[in-house]
């Protein structure tokens, strides 16, 4: 049987697998001992709990585990890695290379660097949302401390040539950090393959708890950072914290679900989002792709719907949860800088939905919301003045 309200917002966040929660449960209650406190069992068994998670972590990015930190989710982890670089090596440099259509967790630190005497490029993307590797290569300067380019991209999905960035950076030198938030566990990574030297990662858009994440640190060359909180010592002098142990737990075990189920999961989802892209495309005139066609996140389909409003759309649909290219956070919403940044008009920005395909979306599910969209987006242009003309003029030639 269908439920209803059918969630389609995989990449704002994802539910916890059943057996994630059941792995953490016991750490609420019985296993409740602080993982720094291992004069008695109590302790250990928590600091062993936590072990067992950072090798889950690290062997689904193909790290070790003493380079995992534990944070309280990508937006601590991103801002440690770019503050904690930018103040390890003020001496050494003052340049940051980043791109225009990152996540706020990695431009608002970088926007916050530049008050603070930093320069920060920030790299175009082509209409795909992909950066240049030329424009990259022409940014650095000996200055040139960090380049922070995220692996996917959470509103058009589109995949970066991280490989390509990490040869890159290593060539000139600079430091990697990549905000995987996205990509982990949804696509395959391999620090050391991409010469990947820090990467953010997030439990709860990984089928894991909310509040809880991970950066990873490179050991072998050191890389070095100022933690953003001082106290107590945990994770290697980087974040300072009494472990969140039920959290940890339960990134761990996402961690490992997502990599023994990485292949199967992604082919389903592909074939899932292009069922989804197919359905409307046969029912709904003038919808355009947003991201890249091939380079892209398995789960993630991004349309614009020509002549109609993005947020009026997403009202109408009570019984699908999915979410629009407008940043309605104020009371003029401004149309998303990722489509901007890819060269849409305001309007076609305003008209754009972001489906995210998850773990436990089904096919009934794509069927019906093929269907619901396709009628509401038909209601919708009826009623549009803007669309009636446009019908005209389409007759009239
Ligand atoms: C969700 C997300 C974040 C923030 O992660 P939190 O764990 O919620 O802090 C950062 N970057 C990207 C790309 C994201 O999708």
């Amino acid at each position: 049987m269908l439920q209803l309200p059918i969630f389609m917002d995989n990449h704002s966040t994802t539910r916890v697998d059943s057996r994630v929660l059941e792995e953490m449960l016991p750490f609420f209650s019985t296993e409740f001992g602080n993982a720094a406190s291992t004069t008695h069992d109590f302790g250990r068994r928590a600091a062993a709990a936590c072990e067992q998670a950072r090798e889950g972590i690290a062997r689904l990015i193909g790290a070790e585990p003493k380079e995992i930190i534990f944070t309280s989710g990508a937006t601590e982890s991103d801002n440690l890695a770019v503050k904690g670089v930018a103040a390890m090596l003020r001496t050494r440099g003052n340049h940051i290379i980043t791109a225009a259509t990152e996540h706020h967790a990695v431009l608002d630190p970088c926007k916050r660097l530049t008050r603070e005497g930093l320069h920060v490029t920030f790299l175009s993307v082509d209409r795909f949302g992909m950066v240049d590797l030329d424009e990259l290569k022409h940014a650095i300067v000996p200055e040139t401390i960090l380049i922070s380019i995220m692996s996917a991209n959470n509103e058009i999905g589109t995949v970066q040539p991280i490989e390509e960035i990490g040869r890159v950076a290593r060539e000139h030198g600079v430091l990697l950090h990549t905000d995987a938030a996205q990509a982990a566990g949804r696509i395959p990574i391999d620090v050391h393959a991409m010469n990947i030297d820090l990467l953010s990662l997030s439990g709860h858009k990984m089928y894991g708890p909310k509040g809880v994440g991970a950066l990873f640190v490179r050991r072998k060359p050191p890389v070095r950072l100022v933690p953003l909180f001082d106290g107590g010592g945990h994770e290697r002098n980087m974040r300072s914290g009494t472990l969140a142990v039920p959290l940890i737990v339960g990134l761990g075990r996402a961690c490992e679900l997502a990599a023994s189920e990485l292949d199967a999961e992604s082919s389903r989802l592909t074939s899932l989002r292009e069922r989804l892209h197919r359905g409307l495309q046969s029912r709904v005139e003038e919808i355009t792709l947003n991201g890249h066609p091939s380079e892209r996140l398995p789960g993630n389909l991004n349309l614009s719907f020509a002549f109609v409003e993005g947020e009026a759309l997403l009202m109408s649909m009570k019984d699908v949860a999915v979410s629009s290219g407008s940043a309605c956070t104020s009371a003029n919403p401004e149309p998303s800088y990722v489509l901007k940044a890819i060269g849409l008009s305001d309007d076609l920005a305003h008209a754009s939905i972001r489906f995210g395909l998850g773990r436990f979306n089904t096919e009934e599910e794509v069927d019906y919301t093929i269907v619901c969209v396709a009628e509401t987006v038909e209601r919708l242009r009826r009623m549009s003045p803007v669309w009636q003309d446009r019908n005209a003029s389409v007759s009239r030639s």
